[in-house]
């Protein structure tokens, strides 16, 4: 059976190098190889109106994680804590978020992943977690505590896609975030959370593959269980 086609989207830099450059985490690309799948990056730029034909040549679709989306987006005022805005990449990502709900097209969105679709759905944010969730866990272990460092569980609902995944009702998890899911959109189901209460993954209700984690599963690569997730992706993406 021929490999899937995945695509990854990326973010624009200007950094270590000497001209701008479409960019995306390698262990992204590594994940997707080692559970089956071609990576396609996707750059920031493509014309909206291209993205349903290109939406059609995909398998499945990786939302990465990267920069804070504009507040303005979900009715938000900025924080001074928001960082690193790419109107382009918003608008872009939030497009292809919504075709592949609608197309019922297989897709895993990661950190800023699940932020973005439940962003494109109508839900919410918290602009920086800390200030606004009363008791809430330390959550942005970042950059100084290694990337792969699990520092809080997360606890699954019974009959979730991601339960049935991990194999179990709990998962341990890296927090690479300072902000998350505050409402939490129609259409999307939340599926596990953080011993604060905070959303850490949802599912699109009435999808085949619509999986959406606050933590960074690339960023584990020894772990089974992550690898787990995107067999279940890849091999989701391959069926059709
Ligand atoms: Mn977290």
């Amino acid at each position: 059976m021929p490999k899937p086609w995945i695509g990854i989207t990326s973010h624009r830099t200007d950094k270590g190098y000497y001209v701008p450059r479409a960019a995306v985490g390698q262990a992204y690309v590594d994940s997707i190889l080692r559970a089956g799948g071609i990576p396609l990056l996707i750059p920031v730029g493509i014309p909206e109106a291209q993205l349903p034909q290109l939406c059609v040549g995909l398998d499945g679709l990786l939302l990465t994680g990267g920069g804070d989306i504009d507040p303005a987006r979900f009715g938000e005022l900025m924080h001074p804590q928001v960082g690193h805005i790419d109107t382009a990449r918003d608008e872009i990502e939030i497009a292809l978020a919504k075709l592949v709900v609608q197309e019922k097209k297989p897709f895993l969105a990661i950190c800023r992943g699940i932020q973005v679709l439940n962003v494109a759905l109508g839900g919410t944010l918290y602009t920086h977690i800390s200030d606004q969730l009363p008791d809430a866990l330390f959550h942005p272990c970042y950059p100084d505590l290694p990337r792969d460092l699990a520092v809080h569980e997360v606890n699954l609902e019974g009959e979730s896609q991601l339960a049935g995944i991990f194999g179990g009702p709990k998962v341990q998890v890296n927090s690479l975030h300072h902000q998350g899911i505050r409402d939490v959109a129609a259409g999307l189901r939340p599926t596990g959370f953080a011993p604060d209460g905070l959303v850490e993954a949802v599912e699109v209700l009435d999808h085949s593959f619509g999986i959406g984690v606050q933590w960074h599963p690339e960023a584990m690569p020894e772990s089974m269980q992550m690898g787990a997730l995107f067999r279940a992706f890849v091999d989701a993406a391959k069926k059709r």
